[in-house]
């Protein structure tokens, strides 16, 4: 492996955008399938990760999670994807997850939620990943499933810390749940939306009124509006960008023709993600090898943003500053700068 490719996959990370079901790949499914005694069909997996756009993306996804039939699954599921983070060295995950979803499916969501606890809890022993739950809504569906979905995050403390927004952001507007996150906000949840993905800057501005959204989960349209990259650098709103995702949905042609560059000379806190890494073919690590393989951007600035990824998160400041120690102490001893490629 090229030096900094290993200085980088070895970096002690934190992830900040990534959705658990976004993680189910066709390995994780195909054995489930199998201890359910349904016959295997490896191909027709695989079919269901390919898909065109955004909506073919959404709808490959509600395909996936479809195919989780039991509450235990996720056991499962959540052990498998938090090995696979611990492999990147994650060190932290604010994992997103829709609870909605398999309520809708007819799950036994408690049952879900203490599947997963039980996974983390488990990857935290053995590997030294910390896991957090960030309950995600789904944009298009009426706002008594998001308050549904409040009241799971308020009972599943201190493992949920925060609620979120995602789906179609061109469904339904953020000001229809705009009660819903103030209230979560006062109960002291922490809230983030996805906007300015597929949506406008108004969009980005509707998440921070309405959701009072501390991190925009992609942002990408930001730089078409002035006033909203001076308003997100005065109240030091982080953009949790995850670029291959925009590619494979669409929304920018190209690595080459991303945002990030420009997202950073304008100054914004933006962190690196996965999003959805089984859908898009990608990892954690594999993001951060773009930035030196796709954007040439140098080992400094790469450092750069992975330490945002800590210091962006929703951790208390005294777990932050463990975590932030262990990563500056892993960069000066290894020292990129020197092994860069
Ligand atoms: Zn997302």
């Amino acid at each position: 492996m090229r030096p900094l490719k290993e200085f980088l996959h070895e970096m002690p990370k934190a992830e900040l955008h990534v959705h658990l079901e976004g993680c189910i790949t066709a390995e994780i499914l195909l054995p489930l399938e199998a201890s359910r005694g349904e016959p295997a069909n490896p191909e027709a997996f695989q079919e269901l990760y390919r898909f065109k756009d955004f909506y073919g993306f959404l709808e490959a996804y509600g395909e996936v999670c479809r195919r989780i039939r039991r509450p235990e699954d996720f056991r499962t599921v959540a052990g498998m994807v938090l090995v696979s983070l611990a492999r990147q060295k994650v060190r932290y995950v604010e994992m997103l997850f829709t609870p909605a979803v398999f309520f809708r499916l007819g799950l036994d969501v408690d049952e879900v939620f203490h599947s997963i606890f039980d996974a983390a809890e488990q990857a935290r022993k053995s590997w030294d990943i910390r896991c957090s739950l960030i309950l995600d809504n789904v944009r298009q569906w009426k706002p008594s499933f998001a308050e549904k979905t409040l009241d799971w995050a308020l009972k599943f403390r201190p493992w949920v810390v925060g609620i979120g927004m995602g789906g179609d952001e061109n469904g339904r507007r953020a000001k229809e749940y705009e009660s819903i996150f103030r209230e979560a906000r006062a109960q002291g949840l922490r809230t983030v939306a996805h906007a300015g993905e597929i949506g406008g800057p108004r969009s980005i501005w509707d998440a921070l009124e309405y959701l009072s959204a501390e991190r925009i989960g992609h942002g990408v349209t930001a730089l078409e509006d002035p006033v909203l990259v001076k308003h997100l650098l005065r109240h030091r709103i982080t953009l949790d960008v995850s670029p291959t995702s925009n590619v494979r949905t669409g929304v920018v042609p190209s690595l080459a023709r991303h945002p990030l560059p420009r997202l950073l000379e304008a100054g914004l806190a933006v962190t690196i993600n996965s999003d959805d890494p089984a859908f898009f073919q990608t990892s954690l690590s594999e993001e951060y090898w773009n930035l030196s393989e796709q954007f040439h951007f140098p080992a400094e600035r790469i450092v750069q943003l992975a330490r945002q990824a800590f210091d962006s998160s929703f951790l208390a400041d005294e777990e932050k500053a463990v975590l932030l120690k262990e990563f500056d102490q892993y960069v000066q001893m290894k020292n990129p700068g020197s092994k860069d490629s």
